[in-house]
């Protein structure tokens, strides 16, 4: 059972790695930022357009790196999509709560995040899963120095 939990986990971020969605230039963004994760070589850029509500109404990125940080922040964007800040940066805490190991519990409700929660058995990569959010929030809040993982 956790084998074929493992393997459909295993597919999901294979198939965002190879076929990123919301991958390309966003003409109509109003705020950006850039993520780099030396350790493994991952970079994004992410843009977005957030409304006088605080709603993201559309959210994009262009980067390149490993498969989990493709899947991640392809899995985001079509979260994100429609959340208001506050709801986005409620469940970036949960997520990343999930993947350091500090909620083990079944209460955090991350939706289709939960495919990358195998990342908390290795450390290293718990960067690669969190970059392309740390990148979205400090985009979300115009704050638009580099967010680096190191
Ligand atoms: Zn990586």
């Amino acid at each position: 059972m956790m084998d074929d939990l493992r393997s459909l986990y295993q597919e999901v971020i294979i198939d965002h790695s190879r076929s990123p969605r919301n991958f390309g230039p966003l003409d109509a963004a109003n705020r950006s930022a850039e993520g780099v994760n030396p350790l493994c070589g991952d970079e994004l850029t992410l843009n977005c357009y957030v409304d006088d509500a605080d709603i993201i109404r559309d959210i994009r990125f262009i980067g390149r790196g490993c498969a989990i940080s493709l899947a991640s922040a392809s899995i985001m964007t079509e979260m994100l999509k429609g959340m208001t800040k506050q709801e986005a940066e409620s469940i970036f805490k949960q997520f990343h709560a999930t993947v350091t190991g500090a909620n083990a519990g079944p209460s955090a409700d991350i939706g289709k995040l939960e495919v990358l929660s195998g990342v908390r058995e290795f450390p290293t990569r718990v960067k690669c899963a969190t970059l392309a959010w740390h990148t979205a929030i400090a985009a979300i809040n115009d704050d638009t120095k580099t967010v680096t993982t190191e």
